[in-house]
């Protein structure tokens, strides 16, 4: 975590870049804009800024933790029409409900990413499923049950068992799944023997039947989890996307610095050696490229973000 006269140096610095090239979105090279709603939020407003136009996206959903306001201003007016944002802080902290509001006043458009090691059916969470739904943003929640690293834990654990049941407990909560877990669950066999799994799926998973059935239920293609899901099974890929079209929404999760697999890709994540080297949102928004129809892929990775947030 950066402070706050940190980032106003490196801001300041920035500003070096010239506004031209910052305020000019990249060319089309996917055939439509791309929203990148799972952009973890960067210090230097120019190393946001490298990741968008490197990997053609039009424009991406900051995800903050804590008190961000003045960073997001600074990107925002470095960048004006690219970036909205969504907020966390930590929820085991009882001043949760009240910074979370509070950013939602100050322009955050939802609450993400949730990542905490507390069970998703937990009282540190469902009183922010409530809150969301209050306030009318959604939630974007990390669901994970096997360690990447030894001693890591678990985040928002107990998916398979009890999501449904937070489902239909919250019905006005517009909930967006994510991560290892989530994805996992698009096959019927799983059952938490390996962050990815790899090879056929077994139709009728959790996930792919909570997407269905439940109209509070989006779920974000972001990080290795998201592409594994898309990527592992061809002949079941193209039917899922035509299923869930207006339900998926186009996410990166990359930490690569340039748009093109540069710098530090997969840290701490020894399951995900398949993308190291490569840019998560390069290699995503080519499955969905070449599996969905243009229809299909513009809903998926522009129109169906319109949806769910308020985007210049
Ligand atoms: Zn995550
Ligand atoms: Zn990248």
């Amino acid at each position: 975590m950066i402070t706050r006269r940190q980032f106003l140096e490196t801001a300041s610095a920035a500003a070096a870049v010239p506004l031209l090239r910052l305020q000019t979105p990249p060319s089309n090279e996917w055939g439509a804009p791309v929203f990148d709603l799972h952009h973890h939020m960067r210090p230097a407003p120019a190393g946001n800024l490298a990741h968008l136009d490197g990997a053609g996206i039009t424009k991406a959903n900051l995800l903050t933790r804590g008190p961000v306001l003045e960073q997001v201003k600074v990107l925002q007016a470095a960048a004006p029409g690219r970036f909205t944002w969504f907020s966390t802080f930590d929820i085991t902290k009882p001043e949760a409900e009240a910074s979370l509001t509070q950013a939602v006043k100050d322009g955050a458009q939802g609450f993400g990413e949730l990542k905490f090691h507390v069970a998703a059916d937990g009282p540190e969470l469902r009183r922010i499923y409530a809150l969301a739904a209050d306030l009318g943003v959604p939630i974007l929640v990390h669901f994970q049950e096997v360690d990447h690293f030894a001693g890591e834990g678990t985040w928002s654990s107990g998916y398979a068992a009890s999501f449904e049941g937070l489902l239909k407990a919250y019905p006005k909560t517009r909930f967006i799944g994510h991560a290892d877990a989530f994805w996992a669950n698009v096959s019927a066999d799983y059952r938490n023997e390996a962050a990815y799994p790899s090879g056929p799926i077994v139709r009728g998973g959790i996930t792919d039947r909570l997407l269905r059935d439940y109209p509070n239920l989006y779920g974000d293609v972001a990080a290795n989890s998201g592409n594994n899901a898309l990527s592992r099974d061809p002949s079941f890929t193209p039917d899922f996307l035509e299923r869930h079209q207006d339900k998926l929404l186009m996410g990166s999760d990359c930490s690569c610095a340039d748009g093109h697999g540069g710098g530090v890709s997969q840290a701490n994540n020894p399951a995900a050696t398949r993308l190291a080297g490569k840019c998560v949102a390069r290699e995503t928004l080519t499955v969905l490229k070449k599996t969905a129809s243009p229809a299909v892929f513009k809903k998926i990775v522009w129109d169906n973000a319109h949806k769910l947030i308020k985007i210049d």
